[in-house]
């Protein structure tokens, strides 16, 4: 339903109990700490709200703007502050599709807003009918506004896991061929480093773990997800578990020493690698024709992949308390470089930028053309010190490079923008610091990288 129509219904219901407006307006201005407190204290009662509630920092900050919230449903009378209001319940409805909050959930909070105002006419003292019409105006409006807000979750809801599907297909396409080599040879990196470590008598506590291993993060972040539901890839991940917790054994033995070296556990260890590759090159398989879906100019992943991506790694996040940065790589002054050498060499400049991104990063990470003359980098488990170590290392690489392009040389620079997750459940936030970090770096003279504290 278009907002003209929303907003008509809207104004009809005001109109039609024109005398409870008020009453309801000074119940809601004198109440609101105490209607957002119960509001809260009753959905943190409920189990199922804890993955969405639980953060402290979103605890107080929503509070506030639910007291925002109820102020503002009432207030509204003019056509345009009704469609401003309206504007608000649906991006409230977005929010919470992005950062996944169950509309029941939602629903649940606005029953117990009705029952609290209800109690509140109840006991103002005013007469029955007064009473009464206040009531029904402030469930209409409540109902009203939970009607606009699902309206707009479901919609963007959909729009999310199409974009998921769309993802899964395409992700596991990515350059496939190579990607494939690359990982089997990070595979047996591991397992030669393992093997190395126990032949020379390395402490249990320094063998390399698989799921930290370039193929575990690799195959953890990127691969399950890609994968996922497919027998394969449940198959992998249950028997990187399994070697894991072998060498967990090991160390609590502090087996490892050369004198008894564990045959045993590394024939095991060797037989279960064997079959993750066997595993993995048929998961590759299943995958060969479903190349699409990159930038064209630099390989690198599309933004339209940003949400599906940034929304999979906060619940990442969450689950195993990792944290995760996000870097904004803008070129510094690139209108030049195109304004002197052409924009074909702009293009080829572009590319090698991409193709120095994706060498030094790992294979967990993610990187996308986010614009132009844009980058964004998702580096999954880091901390803020160690983003900030990568942009520079990485800002640094760039700058040193020589870019050889039609017979010339040029020199190029980058500006950083880094931001790390803070446990915020809505991913929009750390884009924003990142953006805000590189118009920092801007300001501050270019080539330069400033990780924005949360
Ligand atoms: P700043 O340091 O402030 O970022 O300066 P800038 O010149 O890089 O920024 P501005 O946003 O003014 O210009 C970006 C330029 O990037 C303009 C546009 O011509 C160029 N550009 C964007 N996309 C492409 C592309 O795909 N190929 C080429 N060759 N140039 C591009
Ligand atoms: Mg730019
Ligand atoms: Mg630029």
């Amino acid at each position: 339903m278009n907002e003209e129509l929303l907003a008509q219904e809207w104004q009809a219901l005001i109109r039609q109990y024109a005398d409870a407006l008020p009453i309801l307006q000074s119940l809601a201005e004198t109440h609101r700490v105490a209607l957002a407190r119960e509001f809260y204290e009753q959905m943190l009662e409920n189990p199922g709200s804890s993955p969405y509630l639980s953060h402290e920092q979103v605890r107080t900050q929503l509070s506030s703007s639910l007291q925002r919230w109820i102020i503002n449903v009432f207030a509204a009378q003019q056509t345009e502050q009704v469609i401003e209001c309206i504007r608000l319940q649906q991006h409230v409805g977005k929010v919470h599709a992005r950062i996944e909050v169950p509309v029941s959930l939602v629903l649940r909070g606005a029953r117990q807003l009705k029952t609290h105002l209800s109690r509140l006419l109840m006991d103002s003292g005013l007469d029955d009918h007064a009473q009464h019409a206040a009531t029904r105006l402030a469930c209409q409006l409540i109902d009203l506004t939970m009607e606009i807000m699902s309206q707009a979750y479901s919609l963007s809801h959909d729009r999310n896991s199409r974009a998921e599907e769309a993802y899964r297909l395409f992700s596991v396409s990515q350059n496939l061929g190579t990607e494939k080599e690359r990982q089997r040879g990070a595979l047996l990196d591991w397992e030669n480093q393992l093997m190395f470590a126990l032949a020379t008598g390395q402490q249990a506590s320094y063998l390399p773990k698989l799921s930290d291993s370039e193929f575990g993060l690799w195959f953890r972040h990127k691969a399950s997800h890609a994968f996922q539901g497919s027998p394969e890839s449940t198959s992998i991940l249950t028997y990187i578990r399994a070697i894991d917790a072998q060498l967990e054994d090991l160390r609590s033995q502090e087996h490892g020493g050369r004198s008894d070296l564990p045959i045993d556990l590394l024939r095991q260890i060797r037989e279960q690698t064997k079959s993750i590759r066997f595993l993995l090159d048929s998961l590759f398989e299943q995958a060969n024709d479903l190349e699409a879906g990159r930038d064209a100019l630099t390989h690198l992943l599309n933004r339209k992949f940003l949400p599906v991506v940034m929304s999979k790694e906060v619940l990442y996040s969450r689950q195993s308390g990792h944290s995760f940065a996000v870097l904004l790589i803008d070129v510094d002054h690139f209108k030049q470089i195109n304004d002197t050498y052409g924009h074909e060499a702009g293009d080829q400049a572009l590319q090698q930028i991409a193709g120095l991104l994706t060498s030094n990063t790992r294979g967990g990470d993610y990187a996308f053309r986010h614009g132009g003359e844009e980058f964004l980098l998702v580096l999954v488990d880091i901390e803020p010190t160690r983003a900030l170590q990568v942009a520079e290392s990485l800002r640094q690489r760039i700058a040193s490079e020589s870019f050889r392009i039609g017979g010339q040389v040029l020199q190029l620079s980058v500006s950083i923008g880094v931001a790390v997750h803070d446990g915020h459940p809505d991913y929009q936030r750390l884009l924003r610091r990142a953006d805000q970090a590189l118009y920092q770096a801007k300001r501050d003279g270019r080539n330069r990288s400033v990780l924005l504290a949360s």
